[in-house]
């Protein structure tokens, strides 16, 4: 068994769109007590502000130009992360598919990225933190206590998302084929980009979600968590 790290542990999830970063994150950071931190939120928080101003997404100058002029914080309430941009608390703004394009081109821009990693840096040196995202493992926490590279086949992925979306009454005109042609494009531009694409980290434990249960990655990340604490 390693010796306990000093100072505040950290677990990285990374991993593609839907593949359950989100859910067992949540978990997780409940029954461990840690802080869960959704750096896709904060993406997506910025998309809000870029949908509203009507930007182009694919426009990078733009994009970049209005950044200064968006003020965004994070609330937590009862463990619940909120994101407040301009003043204004956007959470259930954040999880339509206009808003997943959105986020997924404009974070392929340096400027946008390291506007967030500061900011996701300090969250992890301020408490025991579970953070998820594409490049936690990579770029935004190389020194995490656990890194956990999470997959699941596109199907299944799309699957998920599209019950998510149907319960929040979200869907607004895709279909299940809609969603599996955007996921494998999101999918695609994470894992291509030039800065900070979506990849396992060299010492990440890979776990293949696609006929797993909650439960069960649950249980396989605790195990790996207790092997390093
Ligand atoms: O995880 P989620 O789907 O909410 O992320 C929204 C978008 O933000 C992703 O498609 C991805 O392009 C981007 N993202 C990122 N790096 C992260 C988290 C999210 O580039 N750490």
């Amino acid at each position: 068994m390693k010796e306990k790290k000093e100072g505040f542990v950290s677990i990285a999830i990374d991993g593609p769109s839907g593949v359950g970063k989100t859910t067992i994150a949540k978990s997780i950071a409940e029954k461990l007590q840690y802080l869960y931190i959704d750096t896709g939120a904060m993406f997506r928080a910025l998309s809000v502000r870029f949908q509203e101003l009507g930007l182009d997404p694919a426009d990078e100058a733009a994009v970049c130009a209005a950044l200064p002029d968006i003020a965004l914080t994070i609330r937590y309430e009862e463990g619940t992360q909120h994101m407040i941009v301009n003043g204004e608390d956007v959470t259930d703004r954040l999880r339509t598919e206009d808003i997943s394009r959105i986020a997924s081109v404009t974070s392929q821009y340096q400027k946008v990225r390291s506007r967030l990693l500061e900011m996701q840096r300090e969250l992890a040196r301020t408490a025991d933190v579970i953070m998820d995202g594409r490049d936690i493992g990579t770029v935004v926490l190389p020194q995490a206590t656990l890194k956990v590279f999470l997959t699941a086949r596109a199907r299944v992925r799309a699957e998920r998302r599209y019950k998510q979306l149907v319960k929040l009454d979200k869907l607004e005109g895709a279909t299940l084929e809609s969603i599996e042609k955007d996921i494998e494009e999101r999918d695609y531009r994470d894992s291509h980009r030039e800065i900070a694409p979506l990849k396992p980290a060299d010492d990440a434990v890979t776990i293949d979600t696609s006929d797993l249960t909650i439960a069960e990655v649950e249980a396989a990340i605790l195990d790996e968590l207790a092997k390093r604490c």
